[in-house]
């Protein structure tokens, strides 16, 4: 058995290569849940339906958000009449948050998200980190500001002096996965408000430091691949840099995937982890995916 901890961009793409070389009923993925509220009347649990959609292959991989070729007819009229919204949420994943949000009258989160999964044919077991709302403020130049407010209204622009969220409690499972793992995968996922969030939760380190745990660099040089990461690091206080993401790990970590444009790193790495696998992590096609999971996969020992 595999477990991943996943956000919703890096590691859902290196999702799509492991989906291809490991049987999914022996995945188990914990999304986090940091950034989920409700929008415009529905819950949205933004990295747990990526990850849904992607193992489903309903996934919109150019933006790593909602349904593929989904329209967009209530968005639209949303602002015709005068109730705009933050998200762009397309009609087709609209009803999946809707099917979710009605679900949640009756059940928990990780519950709503089990159904859904098995509704969308899913085997693998896709448990979100925690069925508690998180809450989370951007601390920028120009104030505090909530997470999706940083993110979409301000584009991510302003200066970030420090990233806050509160403590939240596990789901049910999480720990007995880890447990039970061959291997735990942590995806190249933002490390502040992607990872560090499931490594927050009571008892996930601890079980992290008795398991063979692998992690892929989502910082290649001294940037994101895509999104804020490198300003959260930045605000934190980390080293923008591979460097500085097996230093995150550093407790419980056995082996890291690093880039191959950081091949110089390797030296400075391997003082923070034994073993330092090195090699294209871009992940532009799903070649590129396969590749990089089946290399993560042939390194469990
Ligand atoms: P979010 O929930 O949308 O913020 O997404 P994640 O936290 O899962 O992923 C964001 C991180 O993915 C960023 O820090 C990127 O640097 C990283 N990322 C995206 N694509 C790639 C890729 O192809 N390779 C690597 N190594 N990192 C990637």
């Amino acid at each position: 058995m595999i477990t991943v901890l996943s956000g919703g961009t890096g590691t859902p793409k290196l999702l799509q290569g492991i989906k291809e070389i490991v049987d999914p009923s022996e995945l188990t993925i914990v999304v986090n849940t940091l950034e989920n509220d409700y929008f415009a009347g529905v819950y949205v649990s933004a990295d747990i339906d990526t990850v849904l959609y992607t193992m489903s292959d309903l996934i919109n991989d150019e933006l790593w958000y909602g349904i593929k070729d989904d329209t967009f007819i209530t968005h639209e009229r949303l602002e015709e009449i005068g109730c705009g919204e933050l998200l762009r949420i397309g009609d087709k994943d609209r009803a999946t948050k809707i099917q979710k949000t009605l679900l949640m009258e009756k059940y928990d989160l990780a519950k709503a998200c089990e159904i859904q999964a098995k509704n969308m044919g899913l085997a693998c077991n896709i448990i979100p980190m925690s069925n508690e709302n998180s809450d989370i403020k951007i601390v920028t130049d120009i104030g505090e500001l909530e997470f999706h407010d940083f993110l979409i209204k301000h584009q991510s622009e302003p200066e970030v002096l420090d990233v806050k969220f509160s403590k939240v409690k596990p789901c049910e499972g999480i720990i007995d996965a880890i447990n039970k793992s061959d291997a735990v995968i942590i995806g190249p996922s933002n490390p502040i408000t992607s990872i560090l969030p499931i490594l927050s939760l009571d008892g996930v380190r601890d079980a992290l430091k008795n398991a063979y745990v692998v992690a892929v660099s989502p910082i290649i040089g001294n940037d994101s691949v895509s999104g804020p990461a490198s300003k959260f690091m930045k605000a934190m206080g980390i080293d923008v840099s591979a460097v500085g993401v097996a230093s995150l790990y550093d407790d419980f970590l056995d082996a890291i995937v690093i880039d191959e444009k950081d091949d110089d790193k390797k030296v400075k790495v391997n003082q923070i982890i034994n073993k330092v696998i090195v090699t294209n992590t871009i992940m532009n096609n799903l070649d590129a995916k396969k590749n990089l999971a089946e290399i993560i996969i042939e390194n469990i020992p």
